[in-house]
């Protein structure tokens, strides 16, 4: 590394932080490896706030519909559960016989249980919100059980009491927490260096963590290439996700160790444990710097072949870190950050100010904005706030209003976002790219508004460049895919979505832990469709790459190059080490590769071969 780079900020905590073996015994855990790096600290996790009720009483006109929200809240419950207790099979035998029965006793008091008949009644004669409701009638039940103990009964008995009365509390919780969507954790006041586990983060919560804080991240829920993955990785966090049963067997005072390589978890590791995870963190760190060293070597293979390796962007808080990683541009700029963790939607100005902050900052080189991306897991309370947005509640999210379809929709959001980018790119080269296309005239419904736009823009006297940011298509859906050939006819550019194009080919929910070993961006049913794409776009001259997390894993570089590809967009910390991989092929032999690679149907014989290329 030259002298004058600081090492990469998030990474420099996790080696100065001293952690005491703890005297508890040690229980290890194994979930979904999302993102690399070990993380060792006091575990942050367990403490959830008291949800917030806004809606005491209700008018009796109401008691109906408060009904039904409590019916869909009992519904949303019984389905987090039967998630968990499929999940249960992944789990160590005795802590599935610990688990499964508290589950089922959840389940149970789901169904015409005291509490759901309680809750109903205060409803309907009470006239309370389901809220008010459900938690009224917790407290009472709790209470009453409590209340059983007689002065003569033993400790056990009392114990036994007062498990069944936190039983009552926590599926009331449970209730409360989906009749309000309230988050289902606080990190505030997460102390520096800890290791934060929860049942679940969702992804505006991940864009709210500060890297620099924070040592790593366990959660019970979330697959491989969701988007809070997504933000894991972007942030550099070390990360386990898909864990079953970890948030349950947290004490006040653990010490975790998580290794977001391999996806173990440790709570209260061993003396010898802790030490090898010293030690890896501590290797790592070392990896870290080697790989600084290629920041300014070209991305080019042994016989000469350029390729482009640009960064994908979720929070402006990776600029820095995109800066020192040599990107050549910004290939994926999701936008959805722009949106979250806000009251209202930012109007144009404050758009153009931000999407302006990150042109400036990436000097000359090309910043790709994807419009607004909403929909699937991508929940943003500013655009439900404006009634912008269907209910998440949809049966089907992932395949309903998300992406260009909403977009195309709400145009005053879409016409907004679009004269903020073409103000913000006077200051630099951008590009504007499109999400969830399925269909021609989606692109052509889209570049209509564009060309609107431009026109009110140079109307308005705005200042824009001579040259436009061409209008791109997202290649992330079966449709889009097979139709890549028609879409090149009306898109300046693709840029192929791995993520959400495994999840839809494979019908294989990419956040998903209970299917996450059905997804697969090596099935040759999801690399057929990017040969396809790559070949339809080279044949029509047009720009062409990969913005899915299947871009940045040196493993499969080799693969993408031979079937085309010569530009690929990562989270930044991937960079060098997707560079380095390039620097040790050579073209033929990747296409050589690719060829036997694609003449396998099996998704295994593929995985076989790419370990085999190592
Ligand atoms: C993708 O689907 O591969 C992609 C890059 O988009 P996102 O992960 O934001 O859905
Ligand atoms: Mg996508």
């Amino acid at each position: 590394m030259n002298r004058t780079d600081p090492p990469p900020p998030q990474h420099r905590r996790l080696t100065d932080r001293v952690v005491r073996p703890s005297d508890r015994p040690e229980v290890s855990f194994v979930g979904i490896p999302v993102s690399p790096g070990v993380a060792i600290g006091p575990v942050f996790g367990t403490a959830e706030p008291e949800p917030e009720i806004l809606r005491q009483k209700i008018q009796a006109a109401d008691a109906p519909a408060e009904g039904a929200r409590l019916d869909a809240a009992i519904a949303q419950s019984r389905k987090q559960l039967l998630k968990l207790k499929v999940r249960l099979s992944a789990l160590p035998e005795d802590s599935q016989t610990e688990l499964a029965p508290l589950i089922e006793a959840y389940l149970a008091m789901l169904s015409a249980s005291r509490l759901i008949r309680g809750a109903r009644r205060r409803i309907a004669d009470g006239l309370v919100s389901a809220e008010a409701a459900v938690l009224g009638e917790a407290t009472e039940i709790a209470g009453a059980i409590i209340g059983q103990a007689l002065p003569g009964t033993s400790a056990e008995d009392r114990a036994g009491m007062r498990r069944r009365a936190d039983e009552v509390h926590e599926i009331a919780r449970r209730l409360v927490r989906n009749l309000t969507r309230a988050p289902f954790q606080s990190f505030a006041g997460l102390p520096e260096g800890a290791v934060l586990i929860c049942e679940a983060l969702r992804p505006a919560d991940a864009a709210l963590l500060d890297p620099a804080r924070l040592a790593g991240v366990a959660a019970e829920e979330g697959g491989a290439d969701g988007h809070t993955a997504v933000m894991l990785r972007a942030l550099g966090v070390p990360a386990v996700l898909g864990v079953p049963g970890l948030p349950g067997r947290l004490r006040s005072g653990d010490i975790a160790v998580i290794d977001g390589g391999t996806g173990t978890v440790i709570l209260n590791p061993s003396p010898s444990n802790l030490a090898t995870a010293r030690r890896a963190v501590s290797a790592f760190a070392r990896e870290r710097q080697r790989f600084a060293r290629l920041r300014r070597l070209p991305a080019e293979t042994l016989d000469g072949t350029a390729v482009e390796l640009a960064a994908n962007l979720e929070l402006p808080l990776e600029l820095p870190l995109i800066q020192q990683s040599g990107a050549q541009g910004i290939g994926l700029l999701r936008t959805e950050f722009m949106f979250m963790n806000r009251e209202t939607v930012p109007d144009e100005d404050t758009q153009t100010e931000a999407y302006r902050t990150v042109i400036d900052a990436m000097g000359g080189a090309t910043v790709t904005f994807r419009v607004l991306d909403w929909g699937g897991e991508k929940e943003i309370e500013a655009l439900s706030a404006a009634g912008l947005v269907p209910e998440l509640a949809d049966t089907n999210p992932a395949l309903g209003l998300r992406g260009i379809r909403l977009l195309l929709r709400q145009t005053d959001l879409f016409e907004t976002q679009l004269a903020a980018i073409l103000r913000a790119s006077a200051a630099g080269p951008a590009r504007v790219m499109l999400p969830m296309v399925t269909t021609l005239s989606e692109v052509k419904a889209a570049r209509e508004i564009y060309d609107r736009v431009v026109r009110r823009l140079r109307r308005r006297g705005e200042r824009l460049p001579d040259k436009l940011p061409p209008l791109g298509i997202m290649i992330e859906t079966p449709g889009a895919a097979l139709s890549a050939d028609a879409l090149a006819l009306e898109a300046d550019f693709f840029a192929i979505g791995t993520n959400d194009l495994t999840a839809y080919t494979l019908a294989v929910d990419r956040g998903e832990a209970a299917v996450a070993s059905l997804y697969d961006p090596l099935h040759p049913a999801v690399l057929r469709l990017v040969q396809f794409s790559v070949e339809a776009a080279l044949r029509m001259h047009r720009p062409v790459s990969v913005c899915g997390e299947m871009a940045g894993d040196p493993r499969l570089i080799g693969l993408l190059l031979g079937l085309g590809l010569r530009s690929f967009s990562m989270n930044a910390a991937a960079i060098p080490r997707v560079k380095q991989a390039i620097r040790n092929l050579r073209i033929e032999e990747c296409v050589r590769f690719a060829r036997r690679v694609m003449e396998q149907a099996d998704p295994r014989a593929i995985a076989a071969l790419i370990d085999a290329s190592k």
